[in-house]
């Protein structure tokens, strides 16, 4: 029986057989027991399938991955310790020292730090694109090296809305996969596969888990990248690998290739693989994930709109506004609703976002966002408080810009704080 993804939120996943726990257990083990020395030789050479070592795999964090993987329509799944162990394993499966990958410049920020800084010092180069270049320009940056594309759907923080087709067909027509971080639109709002994307990347640490209660990552595979058709740009899938015993990856795992990969090399060498416990708590969250994020876009696009006409407030960018510039790709790409992050600027300038965080009361100053709690942060204070604000333009943030994270409290609570707060701006 195929189930619609509300129902895969709640059921997907754990399948108790006759008489075993209803509930998703915690396999709360490192090792696994075989009763013969055979048995366990054909799990490491790739033979069978099964658990020998929890930080390849865990059956807790399997179940969590099928869910992510059926929500998101994949082929083949894995957890990983963060977002940013998902973006290193997707990125490093398929690039190697001498590799070149796309990115869009407005992701965030620590997927920008990874590509660009500390992957350039292991040999890959990246080029951050402007990504609402028309395709004409964007095709310049391709170079004979490339080997992936990489863009959020919903940028965070700046809530940028990605062409999704736009990428998918120049990373196609240059033998290439798209790669895409779908964490702030969720399965629930966006379905990438559908559009071409070949390869999503999650940050399960925001709505996924949605309590703030547990890091983790989350990376699925469609399986529909032609690897062997472009097997010159990609010997680690179309290849041996000498450390399986020559195993050919896509020969042998056909759709499931890519993520056989990532788990069977690299979880094995570099060991960012997720625990048990936190894969259990993420799996709470995922069972009301369509709920929260129905009510999170309710409630954003409610203080969108409030926040737009308020006479305290300079500017306002949320997707869901119809005038707002990314408000017709939104409604091509995400129909319910994008996410419940928008950012805005009070009047003021930096000292009228500071008055106006210093005010709030029940909306909390946090480092975080896309959990149940209303939070806002304020780069120029917080995450970028080193820069001036001549610097802090050039960054692209500007000193006024707060981001605010709307949780799933009543609407009427949440909009009664903003109010209070913004009056208190001496503007
Ligand atoms: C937070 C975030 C990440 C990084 O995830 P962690 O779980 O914090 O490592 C990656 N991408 C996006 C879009 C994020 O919001």
């Amino acid at each position: 029986m195929t189930l619609n993804k509300e129902s895969i939120c709640v059921q997907g996943g754990w399948q108790p057989k006759n008489g075993e726990a209803r509930v998703l257990p915690i396999y709360q083990s490192t090792t696994f027991k075989y009763e013969t020395s055979e048995e366990m030789g054909k799990l490491f050479d790739l033979e069978e399938e099964g658990y020998f070592y929890s930080r390849l795999q865990n059956p807790t964090c399997d179940m969590v991955a099928q869910k992510i993987c059926d929500l998101e329509g994949g082929a083949a799944a894995m957890l990983t310790s963060s977002g940013q162990a998902a973006t290193l394993l997707a990125v490093t499966n398929i690039c190697e020292a001498g590799s070149h990958v796309i990115c869009a410049a407005k992701v965030y920020g620590g997927t920008s730090n990874l590509l660009s800084v500390t992957l350039k010092r292991f040999g890959i180069e990246t080029s951050l694109v402007d990504q609402d270049l028309p395709a004409e320009e964007l095709e310049k940056y391709f170079k004979p090296n490339t080997r992936a594309v990489f863009a959020e759907t919903i940028s965070n923080p700046a809530g940028v809305i990605l062409d999704i087709e736009k990428f998918v067909k120049l990373a196609h027509d240059h033998g290439v996969p798209m790669i895409c971080d779908n964490t702030f639109a969720t399965p629930i709002n966006c379905q990438p596969f559908k559009y071409g994307v070949d390869i999503i990347t999650h940050s399960t640490t925001k709505y996924m888990d949605g309590h703030a209660m547990a890091v983790g990552g989350a990376i699925v595979d469609s399986g529909n990248f032609d690897w062997d058709a472009h097997a010159d740009k990609f010997p680690g899938l179309t290849t041996p690998d000498e450390s399986y015993h020559g195993v050919v990856y896509t020969k042998k795992f056909g759709k499931k290739a890519y993520i056989t990969k990532a788990t069977a090399q690299l979880m094995r060498d570099m060991g960012a693989c997720q625990s048990p416990q936190n894969a259990f708590l993420t799996n709470i969250g995922l069972e009301t994930l369509h709920l929260r994020v129905e009510r999170h876009c309710q409630n954003a696009q409610k203080v969108a709109e409030f926040l737009a006409n308020h006479p305290k407030v300079a500017w306002v960018e949320y997707a869901g506004l119809k005038d707002d510039k990314y408000h017709a790709l939104a409604e091509k790409y995400m129909p319910n609703g994008t996410c419940g992050v928008l950012c805005f600027g009070p009047k003021g300038g930096r000292d009228g976002a500071m008055q106006f965080t210093n005010a709030l009361k029940m909306i909390a100053i946090v480092t975080h966002v896309a959990d149940a709690r209303s939070c806002v942060l304020h780069p120029a204070s917080h995450t970028h408080r080193q820069l001036n604000d001549q610097q802090l333009i050039e960054a692209g943030v500007l000193p006024d810009l707060i981001r605010l994270s709307v949780g799933i409290e009543n609407i009427d609570d949440i909009i009664a704080d903003l109010d209070q707060a913004l009056n208190a701006v001496q503007a």
